[in-house]
């Protein structure tokens, strides 16, 4: 059975990987920190969609914009005068605010009809929606006067856009070819959901892709196989993905196609990623409010033309979130309870525990001789406190995928038992040569 959304968070805050922010204050709504293991676990998240398109690829480019951009910017993009959600206020009881199309898919999510939704703190009738702007708007300098707002970014990809012609000139490509960035957006989430799947503030993992118009069709249609298969790789089971087309009804003003990476969080389907055909939208608007010229001229041809562009937006935590639930899972040891999180190798947080079986009799010395070996070359963890089931399974609650014990007998022959996290088989293998063999297990695992 999928594991519940509570569950997860139990988990998270029991090991610290996830949880509240602000919590000696009493927490802020949509906020969360991540601690020791949550840190690790998203880092190598976006490691690796970084390496999917900077380090295995040579079409596409990094780059790193600010945060604060030139407030046109969002006139240009349309998100000052349409980045909006309907509002609702509640009339009942606790006055709460809340997006009306948050409540409306939630509870659309429980099978109830969305056109009669009510309050989801205290039961009350709703007022009518009114338009609400999801920026977050701040000034700069000391005054709040004319020409000093300026807004945090709700998206990074306008910031690629904005330096599109600037990476041009520079990184010797041309279209087809991509600008990557990983960074913050900040968004005025007011409806409490789901855990870290809406917050105020998160990271994006977006990619515009600069195409000659006639192939834009060919490389959506790519990117979105290109993105379902990613998290696959990340050992995300495949009967929780799906790709889900967007209707025409559905689709934003600028595209001309979107499909969603889905995934089916806690037994409801729900977005993981967008891939949307932006046709030339982007880059005209910005032509048209800079006065700049932001065609990419053909150097063969001399022609000027403005690329179109595919979008794969991906939040990175979500992704944290999707192979949360997709690794969580109960079972049982010896007629004992176990929660285990089978993350593949390569997300896991830690890789590999090294354990001294006793804290006496040479073992702790081995032991810290290993990890400080291991520890060079993949994350890895010593741990010394409590009986040796006990260590097992606070590795298991983090998904680490192995375990190293060190016992009397490695002293004697020099071996040590390796335990795997899934399978819970124990094997001898030499203290020799284990980096190379631990790092051959961590990256071939299926
Ligand atoms: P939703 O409809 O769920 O609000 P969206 O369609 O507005 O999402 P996009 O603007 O396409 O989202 O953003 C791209 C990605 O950024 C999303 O697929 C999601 O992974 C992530 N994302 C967007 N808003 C948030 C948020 N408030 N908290 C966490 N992640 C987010």
């Amino acid at each position: 059975p999928a594991a519940t959304l509570d569950e997860v968070v139990a988990l998270c805050k029991r090991r610290g990987l996830i949880f509240p922010a602000s919590e000696i204050y009493g927490g802020i709504a949509n906020t969360y920190d991540y601690g020791h293991y949550g840190v690790l676990l998203k880092r190598n998240v976006s490691d690796l969609w970084w390496k999917a398109m900077i380090q295995e690829r040579d079409d596409i480019v990094a780059l790193d914009s600010a945060i604060i951009q030139h407030p046109r910017t969002w006139e240009a993009s349309g998100h000052l005068a349409g980045f909006s959600d309907p509002l609702v206020q509640c009339l009942g009881k606790c006055k709460r605010r809340f997006r009306l199309d948050t409540l409306q898919e939630e509870a659309e999510a429980r099978g109830e009809d969305p056109e009669t939704v009510k309050c989801p703190v205290c039961g009350g009738d709703l007022t009518e929606p009114r338009a609400f702007n999801l920026m977050f708007q701040t000034t700069i300098g000391p005054v709040q006067e004319d020409g000093s707002t300026v807004f945090l970014r709700p998206e990074t990809a306008q910031g690629i856009f904005l330096d599109f012609k600037t990476t041009l000139s520079f990184a010797r490509k041309k279209p087809p070819f991509g600008i990557a960035q990983i960074g913050k957006s900040f968004r005025n989430e007011i409806t409490p959901a789901n855990f870290i799947f809406r917050t105020l503030e998160f990271e994006q993992m977006e990619m515009e892709f600069f195409v000659p118009p006639d192939e834009a069709q060919q490389w959506y249609e790519y990117w979105c196989q290109e993105r379902l298969n990613w998290y696959t790789r990340l050992g995300i089971r495949s009967e929780n993905l799906r790709l889900r087309p967007h209707d025409p009804e559905e689709l934003s003003h600028y595209s001309s196609g979107t499909s969603d990476v889905e995934y089916l969080y806690a037994g409801t389907w729900r977005e993981l990623e967008g891939v949307a055909n932006r046709g030339n939208f982007d880059l005209t608007q910005h032509s048209e409010y800079s006065g700049k010229n932001l065609e990419y001229k053909d150097p063969q041809t001399g022609e000027g033309y403005l690329p179109h562009v595919i979008e794969p937006a991906a939040g990175l935590g979500r992704t944290v979130l999707a192979l949360l639930c997709d690794a969580y899972d109960e079972d049982e040891i010896g007629g004992e309870k176990r929660t285990v999180l089978r993350l593949h190798p390569s997300v896991a947080p830690v890789k590999v525990a090294v354990l001294p079986l006793l804290r006496k009799d040479g073992h702790p010395e081995k032991a810290r001789e290993i990890y400080l070996e291991l520890r060079k070359r993949m994350s890895t963890e010593y741990d010394e406190g409590g009986n040796i089931g006990k260590r097992y399974r606070r590795q298991d609650e983090i998904g680490t995928p192995y375990a190293v014990t060190v016992d009397h007998q490695t002293l004697e022959d020099g071996t040590v038992t390796l335990r795997d996290r899934d399978s819970l088989t124990q094997e001898r293998i030499p203290v020799e040569g284990i980096a190379d063999e631990l790092e051959g297990r961590v990256t071939n695992r299926t």
